[in-house]
């Protein structure tokens, strides 16, 4: 056993459909990639490109959970997102590569603390503690490529206590999941272990204890969390 100063963290894993845990190296999160939820929050969609943030890997919470409303927030909010969870990196991508570093897709919520985020905005600072909390990246087991493909179309869509809130298309991506990695490996070196948030469609809206979150994309397992 190797020797460290003190004993060393656990490696944050993600279950696979009929396979061994995924080991999750860093999550990224793509801001404002669906039409219609860039303008709900303001935004022109046609000429922004894409941006992103990040949570920290240890963020993530496996499906059936009961998730505690976080600290310091009035304002919690649901954004269902397709994840893509990457088996190699690289830099510098092109885009009709970028589908080869793909292991698999998964459904995953983008919690957000949006009064937070909101002041951060405001004043200019980061956006960390309004993503990027603790237990903030719930996420349903990933369905490999082999196994379903790659994820180009289909419904996603997320249900609060049984009524649709969030509703939209995969085809509706601003940037799709290749152009994503293309554009976000110029920026860093990509690694397998890495998820891939791709976006949430229009409909974002708080939550309350004692709500019942199932989100869903096509082909993908359902994600089932409960706010505690
Ligand atoms: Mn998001």
């Amino acid at each position: 056993m190797a020797a460290y100063a003190i004993p060393a963290p656990p490696v944050t894993t993600v279950p696979v459909l009929g396979g061994e845990p995924f080991p999750v190296r860093r999550i990224y999160c793509v801001g404002r990639n669906y039409a219609d939820h860039a303008r709900e929050m303001g935004h022109d969609p046609d000429r922004e490109p894409p941006f992103f943030f990040m949570k920290p890997a240890d963020a993530i919470v496996p499906t059936g959970s009961t998730v505690p409303y976080p600290p310091k927030t009035r304002d919690y909010q649901h954004e269902i997102e397709m994840v893509v969870a990457l088996a190699k990196g690289g830099a510098d991508v092109p885009v009709e590569k970028a589908l080869d570093l793909i292991y698999g897709y998964a459904v995953g919520l983008d919690m957000t603390r949006r009064d937070i985020q909101g002041e951060a905005k405001k004043m200019g600072r980061p956006w960390d503690m309004g993503k990027g909390f603790d237990q903030s990246a719930p996420c349903a087991p990933i369905s490999t490529v082999k196994k379903v493909g790659h994820i180009g179309k289909g419904a996603i869509w997320l249900k609060v206590n049984g009524e649709i809130r969030q509703k939209g298309d995969i085809s509706q991506l601003i940037w799709s999941v290749a152009e994503t990695i293309n554009y976000l490996s110029g920026l860093v070196t990509l690694g397998a272990g890495d998820l891939i948030y791709s976006g949430t469609p229009a409909g974002v809206n708080a939550v309350k204890k004692g709500d019942k979150l199932e989100g869903h994309v096509d082909g993908l397992t359902d994600l089932a969390i409960t706010i505690g």
